[in-house]
This record gives structure tokens, C-alpha cells and sequence, in this order.
């Protein structure tokens, strides 16, 4: 019922010619795309060129941040409305890195997704626990209060358009994967939540896992039940990886 969604977070990485050639071999590769659906977000600067190389194909294009304001005086931010006429589907907003490198809050996480959904762009929000969370065995809570952030007073169906990323903290680029008992268990959380608030959006709600996922690794977190694809960033630098991602969400959903 919830077709798999496979996103690829380039981060900062990739120069004018090696994005295009990366984005075309996405684009033309041979998956049954009626079974998948996927995008790519690649640095602010190369969205354009993504977006050429990939425009005739059913690869999506994203960014990977945005500004919680739709304009105005804040030197090297980028606003809603120019990734919407850059043609942007998607933008991820929260992701760890963000979090921990740049400070960014819960609050502000929060404000950079109402500003996606103001502008008709659909968020990827991230939520994750550190291995320190983990370990004191918290990573239940701590993911709770990230979703917790955005869904508010519960009085708005603010996961409407909108995706979920499962992301440990202790599993991005470090290639440890979290295991697929601990990734559903994380997810079925997370999908609790949203329905007790909004039982159909929760139903249809897209969660992605993301933490070193690989071509090898994909097939079994896919298979559980509450993990409808995956947010890739190193294996989404590599053609082949990425591919063999997407066969894997098309096989998850025959
Ligand atoms: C990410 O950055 O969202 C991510 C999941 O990274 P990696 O796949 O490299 O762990």
C-alpha cells in the first residue's frame, strides 16, 4: 500500500561534471520504476544541473536544508521558494548532522518544516537517537520528542505530504547498519505516534530508514513492515549501490 521511496543525500559531496554523469546513470537505469519512487539531493549548487540530468526520467530532486524564512537578510541561507522554482520535490530538514554540527533544535527543525510544506515542497524530516542515547536506553524518548516537535498540539494532519526518516545517529557514515529488529521496532514507534493523531496519515505515512544502508543490506530493512525504503548518503555516491537500493524497494513492494 505504501510504495517505497528511496532518497539519495549527497551531503557535500560531487563536482559540476561528476554530478551530472552520476544523476543520468540514476535516471537511465534499468528498475521497475512502477514500483519505486526516488529522489536525489545533491548540494544547493548542483540542483539545477541534477535536475537536467534527470528531468525526463521518474528520478525526483530535493535539497538537503533550507531556511526557515521564505526570504530576506540572512547571508548564505537558501529559502523555500527558490528551491520551488528550481523544480525541488523534496528537502530534508533535521538531519543529524544539521543538528550537531550547525545547532539546530527541535524548535527550528520544526519551523523548517512548516516552511517546506508552506512552499509545496515535501519535507524529509530525520529523527534519531546517538549511541549515547541508546545505550542509556532513551532512544525511544528522545525519538518521541523529535516527532513530537513537529506534530505539536496534534491539532493540524502536519504528516500529510510529508516523510518520516528513521536515522540513528550511530549508524550514519559509519557503516554500522542498526539491525532490522531495531530499525522496525524504531519505526513502528514512529508510525504509532503519527496515528494515534491522524490515524490514516500514519497508516500512509512514508518512514525511510537511513544509516549506511547498502545494496547488500537493503533487502532485509525492507522487508519489515513499517520501513518503506531508505535515506542513502554515502551508497547514493555510487551508481551501482544506489541501483541496487532501488531494485531492492522494487522487490520489497512485488
Ligand atoms: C544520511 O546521511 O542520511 C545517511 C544515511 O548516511 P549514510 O548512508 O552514509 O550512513
Amino acid at each position: 500500500m505504501r510504495q517505497p521511496l528511496v532518497v539519495g543525500n549527497w551531503k557535500m559531496n560531487g563536482r559540476l561534471g561528476e554530478a551530472e554523469e552520476l544523476a543520468r546513470a540514476i535516471a537511465g537505469a534499468e528498475v521497475d520504476w512502477e514500483h519505486v519512487s526516488s529522489g536525489i539531493c545533491p548540494p544547493f549548487p548542483l540542483i539545477d544541473r541534477v535536475a537536467s540530468a534527470v528531468q525526463d526520467s521518474p528520478v525526483a530532486w530535493g535539497a538537503q536544508n533550507l531556511h526557515q524564512e521564505d526570504s530576506g537578510a540572512f547571508t548564505g541561507e537558501v529559502a523555500g521558494p527558490l528551491l520551488k522554482d528550481l523544480g525541488c520535490t523534496y528537502v530534508i530538514v533535521g538531519h543529524s548532522e544539521r543538528r550537531d554540527y550547525f545547532g539546530e533544535s527541535n524548535e527550528l527543525v520544526a519551523e523548517k518544516f512548516f516552511a517546506a510544506k508552506r512552499n509545496g515542497l515535501i519535507p524529509i524530516l530525520c529523527v534519531g537517537e546517538t549511541e549515547a542515547e541508546r545505550d542509556a536506553g532513551k532512544a525511544g524518548e528522545v525519538v518521541r520528542e523529535q516527532v513530537q516537535a513537529v506534530l505539536g498540539d496534534g491539532k493540524e494532519d502536519v504528516f500529510r505530504d510529508a516523510v518520516i526518516a528513521y536515522e540513528p545517529v550511530w549508524a550514519i557514515g559509519t557503516g554500522r547498519t542498526a539491525t532490522p529488529e531495531q530499525a522496525q521496532e524504531m519505526h513502528a514507534l514512529i508510525r504509532g505516534l503519527v496515528k494515534e493523531a491522524y490515524p490514516i496519515t500514519g497508516q500512509s505515512l512514508k518512514i525511510l530508514y537511513g544509516g549506511s544502508m547498502k545494496a547488500a543490506s537493503a533487502p532485509e530493512l525492507m522487508a519489515q513492515e513499517d520501513i518503506d525504503g531508505g535515506l542513502i548518503g554515502g551508497a547514493s555516491l555510487k551508481a551501482d549501490e544506489f541501483i541496487g537500493i532501488l531494485r531492492a524497494a522494487v522487490a520489497s513492494d512485488l
